[in-house]
């Protein structure tokens, strides 16, 4: 069963992975992990139903046979939840489209990807409806000494997610969202399944998410990406990708040019999930890791006069990394 939030005991809140991830990594060492309850009301009034939080406290994901299982709400099977659980509403509603509404050729398959149920599915991005920007905080100092749920009214709440989340559709306003869906779906499955950005059209994951390569020659909003080197610079973080990318304007007609992104660690601190990003980039910095980096934004010439392009994002809501260690053996 797919569960999107939970109530979290210590926040005494309702969230997301993703916000339990940043108030996670928003407290001070050592981390306890949190108690969640089902975030419908009745149910856990009725039953003090608990969920399971998973992998909301990693911040690096071990590669084992290329699985790799992302930050998520489970079921506790010890406390069943009410019959009219959100949860068990929208689990039913996918039930009756899975078998009525479905094409034909899709009745009688089994219900999801390898590694995702269709429920799962994020189907559109909607990344104008952010309610709070990297520079929301207005001088409050998040002092290791601030309650947790004094945390929690910081992090980015969308009420609007609940709402919007219907049988027919799930929209995610976070990029993180939308990356866990990508990375867990298998290739032939990325050309399957689509993905609307903001009011643009619907399109395969495949394409939605574009190599930073191809930037300047895909056309409308899509996701770009690459492998990157993170490196420390002070405090701060220099992200540069991998791949070299052609300006159709800049420096000699088919020249290749550098991209990169410079991460201010003040700036980043603003952010809900700023303590969250710094320590994952803080791991992608050592030896025996590797990141790969996601945006949605664009990509600018350099200020100075160098040869090189830099990646803009209006929020750090539509930047995201994944951070890899391969462990086992290196057959
Ligand atoms: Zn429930």
């Amino acid at each position: 069963m797919h569960i999107a939030r939970a109530y979290c005991v210590e926040a005494d809140r309702v969230v997301d992975i993703y916000q339990a991830r940043a108030l996670f990594f928003a407290l001070d060492e050592p981390r306890r992990r949190f108690q969640f309850l089902c975030s419908d009301d009745a149910c856990r009034a009725a039953n003090a139903t608990r969920v399971t939080g998973v992998n909301y406290d990693k911040l690096v994901e071990d590669e084992r046979d290329r699985v790799v299982v992302k930050p998520h709400v489970r079921m506790n099977q010890e406390t069943p939840h009410s019959t009219d659980c959100e949860w068990l509403v929208r689990e039913r509603a996918f039930e009756v489209l899975d078998s009525s509404a479905a094409e034909p050729e899709r009745r009688g398959r089994a219900p999801g990807y390898r590694h995702l149920k269709f429920s799962d599915l994020v189907d559109v991005f909607s990344p104008d409806c952010v309610t709070t920007s990297a520079t929301h905080s207005e001088g409050t100092e998040s002092s290791g000494a601030a309650s947790l749920s004094q945390k929690a009214s910081e992090v980015k709440y969308d009420a609007g997610l609940q709402r919007r989340q219907s049988a027919n559709s799930t929209r995610a306003d976070f990029l993180d969202t939308v990356v866990s869906v990508y990375e867990l779906l298998e290739a032939d499955e990325r050309r399957e399944a689509v993905l609307r950005i903001g009011r643009g059209p619907k399109l395969p994951y495949s394409r939605a998410f574009c190599r930073v390569e191809h930037y300047f020659s895909a056309r409308g909003d899509r996701i770009f990406h690459g492998g990157v080197r993170v490196r420390l610079h002070g405090p701060n973080f220099a992200v540069r990708f991998f791949d070299r990318v052609a300006a159709p304007n800049q420096g000699r007609a088919g020249e290749a040019l550098d991209v990169s992104l410079y991460l201010k660690r003040e700036t980043v601190l603003e952010h809900w999930n700023g303590k969250f990003l710094i320590a994952q980039l803080s791991e992608a910095v050592k030896p025996g890791h590797y990141a790969h980096c996601y945006f949605f934004g664009g990509i600018q010439p350099h200020r100075a006069p160098s040869h090189r392009l830099i990646v803009v994002v209006e929020s750090l809501d539509y930047l995201a990394f994944t951070v890899r260690r391969r462990v086992g053996g290196d057959g």
